[in-house]
């Protein structure tokens, strides 16, 4: 083959919807920080310059999945985009390289009814982690949800209601390579304990010139910690193993295949049930592609396959991962290990509660009915034509590389803290280095640093430390599992290398000014769940 080689690369893809920034000056903005008492989810949207609090929802869809929301159908029982979006579970998740495509029947507009009856209508599936047809209306496994928290809030409110008539008043512990936020306000909220098992010694580390030849894969489980947390407490209080890929509250980092195949060992020499949270699959995968022997041959689905083989269910956020701006999914393995230790049983074995159909009274009172999960038909359509895409490796590299720029772009101009490598989703910086350690936990700096960044540049970014991960409510064990970060969120196909380029000069400036970023106190709702969504704050002058 023929080849005129070049020393960048070739555009991957281009946009043709454009929106304009406003001009916004730093008077108008510190009017709004105070009168939204400096709670940045509060701060309007259309003032900044650039977003960068969260991926989640934030996609730019592709053409292909603005077309799928032309064939969405609102009707309320098994419209067409449930079969389409069951299916493409199956694809994307179960059937590797062996893909059906059941979507471009409707894309088609195919009028064959026997033909939509055979391939997509009435299949029958069962044994894996999506049931079909007769299967899943007899044992529901499968939960379409508007979105991530949904299907962890229903999923643990079933656990707690489940484990509690067992065993009443007993508190229970839910491990995790780190768990996000929602996820630990949930399992709190059942009375139980989130634990966090990762090694935060390996993510500080960094080596010379910032950059590794392969990523090392800090968000992986600490297999020995996990196994002696269960040994401590006991198995027959760890109802569940979790592992959140990639790993979003330790910085976004990748897990390896070998550490989930492990971890999902260890949790089954126990009898434990070992789920995902797998808002970030694909990208997983990409990491695993590019940086884990063995898999360099393999495309993103074929590595997923595996993936989830070694999982008995799981929650995930279908906001993420270049997906669609909503969705979600709850799933567990068809007679599995979840469903086993869950459900109840006779004495000759026969279910006398499928813990699949509680799951499914709590979805419909909650959010609807099973065809649809709190979605709109169109919503359902685009989520389904994402899933394909965010398979696509260029559109993987594309944005993990985006990622990889933002942090070496902090890290040559010498700000001090940047996580390295980059997580496949954004650039973390950790406070307590950026500010020389001179900052104690109890200055939520992480907080000021980020309202600063708005006040002076129209940047929004996230704090995901001391303040949001409430250190100072944590017990001293907990404590060891924060860290005190703060997350710059590249969303998917949205921005250009000026917005990159904007947000290292104005990162750059701020560190060089660092001794100016005040402090943050809390003046109401210190104690509240999930406080950094509704606490108010004020800034005042850090003394160092
Ligand atoms: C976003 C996210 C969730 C929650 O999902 P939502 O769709 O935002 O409700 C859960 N886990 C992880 C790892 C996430 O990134």
């Amino acid at each position: 083959m023929k080849n005129y080689p070049l020393n960048v690369e070739a555009p991957k893809s281009f946009s043709y919807v454009k929106r304009n920034i406003p001009n916004v000056t730093v008077e108008q903005r510190e009017r709004a920080l105070k009168s939204t008492h400096y709670n940045e989810f509060a701060f309007p949207a259309g003032m900044l310059t650039v977003d960068m609090l969260s991926d989640s929802g934030t996609t730019a869809m592709t053409d292909v999945q603005w077309s799928a929301m032309f064939l969405g159908d609102e009707s309320y029982g098994r419209n067409k985009g449930y079969y389409v979006l069951m299916d493409a579970f199956r694809d994307v998740f179960e059937r590797g390289d062996d893909q059906k495509r059941a979507i471009n029947l409707v894309r088609t507009d195919c009028q064959d009814i026997d033909k939509m009856m055979d391939e997509l209508y009435l299949c029958e599936y069962e044994g894996g982690l999506f049931n079909g047809g007769a299967a899943q209306m007899e044992r529901p496994n499968t939960f379409i949800m508007p979105q991530g928290r949904a299907a962890e809030s229903v999923l643990f409110a079933m656990v707690s209601k489940i484990l509690g008539e067992r065993h009443p008043g007993k508190n229970f512990t839910i491990p995790s390579n780190g768990h996000f936020d929602t996820t630990e306000g949930n399992i709190k909220q059942m009375g139980s304990t989130p634990r966090n098992c990762f090694d935060k010694q390996l993510l500080w580390e960094v080596p010379e010139g910032g950059v590794y030849e392969k990523n090392p894969f800090k968000g992986n489980m600490d297999t020995a910690k996990l196994e002696a947390l269960i040994e401590e407490v006991g198995p027959e209080n760890v109802p569940l193993v979790y592992t959140t890929i990639t790993n979003n509250t330790v910085c976004g980092q990748p897990v390896s295949m070998a550490n989930i195949r492990e971890s999902s060992r260890i949790a089954h020499k126990y009898g434990i049930p070992f789920m995902l949270d797998a808002a970030r699959w694909a990208e997983n995968c990409y990491f695993i592609k590019v940086n884990e022997a063995g898999y360099e041959d393999k495309s993103i689905f074929a590595i997923a396959k595996e993936l989830f083989s070694y999982c008995d269910g799981f929650t995930a956020s279908l906001k993420k991962d270049g997906h669609a701006n909503m969705g979600g999914i709850l799933a567990f393995r068809d007679k599995g290990l979840f469903w086993k230790n869950f459900s109840d049983f006779d004495a000759e074995g026969n279910v006398v509660t499928d813990v699949g159909i509680l799951l499914k009274v709590k979805q419909i009172s909650s959010y609807g009915n099973d065809s649809y999960g709190g979605m709109s038909g169109r919503d359902i359509m685009a989520l389904a034509a994402g899933l394909y895409e965010c398979g696509r490796v260029e559109y993987l590299k594309e944005r993990v590389d985006q990622c990889e720029y933002l942090a070496q772009g902090f890290y040559k101009n010498g700000v001090k803290g940047v996580v390295l490598p980059a997580g496949g989703h954004g650039v973390y910086i950790n406070m307590d280095e950026f500010f020389d350690g001179k900052r104690g936990h109890d200055s939520f700096a992480g907080a000021g640093f980020s309202l600063e960044l708005i006040r002076r540049y129209g940047i929004r970014v996230s704090e995901l430390g001391d303040f949001s991960m409430e250190y100072d409510l944590k017990t001293s064990e907990q404590q060891k599992e924060v860290c005190n970060v703060v997350r710059f969120a590249v969303n998917r196909s949205q921005l250009s290398r000026e917005h990159l380029d904007y947000v290292i000069a104005a990162v750059t400036e701020l560190y060089k000014d660092r001794q100016s970023i005040p402090n943050m106190r809390i003046t109401l709702g210190h104690k509240l769940p999930m406080r950094h969504f509704h606490a108010f704050l004020e800034p005042y002058e850090a003394e160092e």
